[in-house]
């Protein structure tokens, strides 16, 4: 069970830096929070993170349940361990946890050969094809702070669904180049030049013709190809971008139709040609509900990235095939467990498969039903300590517990699935 680790007892405002928040990929670490059954956020509007807290208003005491009954904890793992001890292939999926949690799971998956994918397994494909085929030239947030000189996103307005992105990418202190802000078929809701005060301009590029073909046009202008009539804001945009000092391309796969690994392979040839004279990174904005984490915790651990099969075999990865939507609908899998720590955003898939959820606990109505183990869990940042991997890769943050609901973590309630599964308590159970 989590004690309540920032020294925020309920009522009072921990202090600007001391809460990083889990509900986006971009764990902001600058605002705070004021703990008790209402969590108060302080110093940002970020619609996002307030629809998140508000998920944790006077909660009430979630309790598992066993087919639509409540059950105590041990009688749900009971139950939960002679499931996945009668699987045969089962699919452990959502995966939305923290690093703890992520390894812990893993090693669950190890004891029955389990296939591991994110929720959002999909949207990360183009940007992990594009590090397979190709490879990467990215940059991060303390880079853009200190160096760029022009942000090009391109399909996307990064705000949607990164309501604080442009904030955290205002130049650091001392950096005193202008820095340009250009969308790119960025569709409508592009913000206004007020809603990124520290930028020079703030345009936006709407060329004829869907994503693929504009950066494809972009690629071979700044390719220095003869292209027939181009578009002239395209050509304005390319001279800009090789004249740039620091051109930093943000894109964001879930936004991309399908095969958007098209156009990540094409942002990566863009940028190695202008890194041939000026330097230039790509930000890929992705990794909600601990996808980034996920994805990390696998490849470090068993050297493959998610959709992978991991077990006594040894590992097999498929994008393809592993999917979990594919997996589900072909009953190719025999069980799921689905892992959703954050929101209750993120409800488990319906199926007739056996289901074993690791949920926020405003999952427990949605999933009181035969055939499903409901075990509610804490939120890493809320309830729970953790650790989680930023947006750009390469910085994991701490996470605090900012109240104790009592709730277990995702490592706790794997690590006793585990301890079932190899006593071989969770044989005899199913046994009986
Ligand atoms: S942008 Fe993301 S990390 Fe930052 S406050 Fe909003 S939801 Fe939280």
């Amino acid at each position: 069970m989590n004690t309540t680790s920032n020294g925020a007892a309920g009522g009072a405002a921990a202090q600007p830096g001391t809460w990083t928040c889990p509900f986006c990929s971009l764990l902001c670490d600058g605002f705070a929070l004021e703990s008790g059954p209402v969590l108060q956020l302080h110093g940002s509007d970020c619609p996002r993170a307030r629809s998140g807290l508000a998920t944790f208003d006077d909660l009430g005491i979630a309790t598992p349940s066993v087919d639509g009954a409540g059950r105590d904890l041990d009688a749900a793992l009971d139950a939960a361990a002679a499931r996945l001890a009668a699987a045969r292939l089962p699919l452990f999926g959502g995966l939305a946890a923290d690093v703890q949690g992520m390894r812990a799971l893993y090693r669950l998956a190890n004891v029955g050969g389990a296939i591991l994918d994110h929720a959002h397994g999909e949207a990360m494909m183009p940007a992990l094809r594009m590090l397979q085929d190709r490879g990467q030239m990215f940059t991060t947030l303390a880079e853009i702070r200190n160096r760029a000189d022009l942000i090009v996103c391109i399909g996307t307005d990064a705000v949607s669904s990164y309501p604080e992105f442009f904030r955290r990418c205002a130049p650091a202190e001392g950096h005193e180049a202008a820095c340009r802000v250009v969308f790119l078929a960025a569709g409508d809701g592009m913000p206004a030049a007020d809603d990124i005060p520290w930028a020079s301009a703030v345009e936006s590029v709407r060329p004829a013709g869907d994503i693929f073909d504009t950066v494809a046009m972009l690629a071979a202008l700044l390719d220095g190809r003869r292209i027939p009539d181009p578009d002239g804001a395209l050509v304005a945009l390319a001279d800009a971008m090789r004249s740039a000092r620091y051109c930093v391309i943000v894109w964001e796969p879930a936004r991309l139709p399908p095969h958007g690994a098209l156009v990540g392979e094409t942002l990566l040839r863009l940028l190695m040609n202008l890194n041939r004279k000026t330097r230039a990174g790509a930000l890929t904005l992705g990794g909600n509900d601990g996808a980034q984490t996920a994805n990390g915790a696998m490849s470090w651990l068993s050297g493959l990235p998610l959709r992978s099969r991991v077990g006594p075999q040894g590992v097999d990865h498929d994008p393809l095939q592993y999917a979990s939507a594919r997996l589900l609908d072909e009953r190719a899998v025999d069980l799921l467990l689905w892992v959703a720590s954050f929101t209750p955003d993120l409800p488990p898939p319906q199926t007739t498969l056996p289901r074993i959820v690791l949920g926020h606990p405003a999952l427990a109505a949605a999933c009181a039903q035969p055939g499903t183990v409901f075990i509610p869990v804490a939120t890493p940042g809320i309830n729970a300590d953790g650790h989680l991997l930023r947006a750009d890769s390469v910085v994991s943050l701490p996470l605090y517990a900012m109240r104790d609901d009592g709730l277990p973590n995702v490592a706790e309630v794997a690590r006793a699935l585990l301890a079932r599964l190899t006593s071989g308590v969770a044989a005899k159970e199913g046994a009986q």
